[in-house]
């Protein structure tokens, strides 16, 4: 269902009057996590101010360290909806497991289907159940066939409206928190009909890389971008060194433009 041969032309998905897919360049951005009311506010303001399209923010976090910032839950599945009645762009935000994905379907516009959980096949089948699109990103080791594969659990269940998000892969380097695949744009767009989007922000985990890779993305020929930002990123409490102050999203968003229209 995911191939090319099947479904020759591009899919559109369509998301609160946002187009994603098909010559359509979406940017996606917000905190790593939902913190605080204030920080969700401040930042949802400023992406949307600089032309963010999907605000993102993550409620259920899947962390390295159990010890580690949890997210907030249903109280920040509460504040994403605050966002989204403030500003008007609608909002992609994780579900890690089947427990929750009643509570996050009810809140999220797209849902986000973490790396960790690309192969969390009963979490798969779920989401082919849900009639919310599904933003779904490769797995730290996933082969593209194997991301492709993972799109096809969720269309043999019902849904079609699969993104597909590259956000670096494991490799022997390890300067960069993981090594982004930019040819995966080239292979997915060969073999799929699928939207793909790229993730500069966890692919590097640096905020001083995310604009050069982006416009690299862009020019590739990518659907649209994931970033995170953050208006005081030495404080957050996930993904700081990664995240881009508003000024920097604004830097990164005219770089983008000069690249592709982005409506
Ligand atoms: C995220 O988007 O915040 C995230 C945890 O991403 P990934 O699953 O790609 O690590
Ligand atoms: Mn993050």
């Amino acid at each position: 269902l995911a191939s090319r041969l099947f479904h020759p032309e591009d899919t559109v998905i369509q998301v609160n009057g946002c187009k994603i897919g098909g010559g359509n360049v979406t940017i996606m951005a917000g905190p790593c996590s939902v913190e605080s009311e204030e920080q969700l506010m401040t930042i949802a303001h400023a992406v949307k101010k600089e032309g963010a399209h999907i605000l993102r923010g993550g409620a259920y976090k899947p962390r390295t360290s159990p010890y580690s910032f949890q997210g907030m839950g249903e109280e920040g599945l509460k504040l994403l909806q605050k966002a989204k009645e403030a500003t008007g762009m609608p909002i992609v935000t994780e579900v890690m497991d089947q427990e929750n994905f009643d509570v996050v379907e009810q809140y999220a516009d797209i849902l986000q289907i973490g790396a960790r959980n690309m192969q969390n096949f009963s979490l798969l089948k779920r989401a082919g159940k849900s009639n919310k699109p599904i933003l779904l990103k490769r797995g730290l080791s996933a082969t593209i066939e194997e991301l492709l594969m993972s799109a096809e659990y969720i269309m043999s269940k019902g849904n079609q409206n699969v993104i597909l998000c590259e956000r670096g892969i494991r490799t022997f380097e390890t300067y960069t928190r993981n090594t982004l695949d930019l040819s995966a744009i080239t292979v997915i767009k060969e073999l799929s009909h699928l939207p793909i989007i790229i993730d500069p922000s966890h692919a590097t985990g640096k905020w001083s890389m995310v604009e050069p890779l982006s416009k690299g993305a862009i020019a590739v020929g990518a659907d649209g971008l994931i970033i995170e930002v953050h208006h005081q990123p030495e404080l957050a409490l996930s993904d700081g060194a990664q995240s881009l102050k508003p000024e920097k999203f604004a830097r990164l968003m005219r770089a983008v433009e000069k690249i592709a229209a982005i409506e």
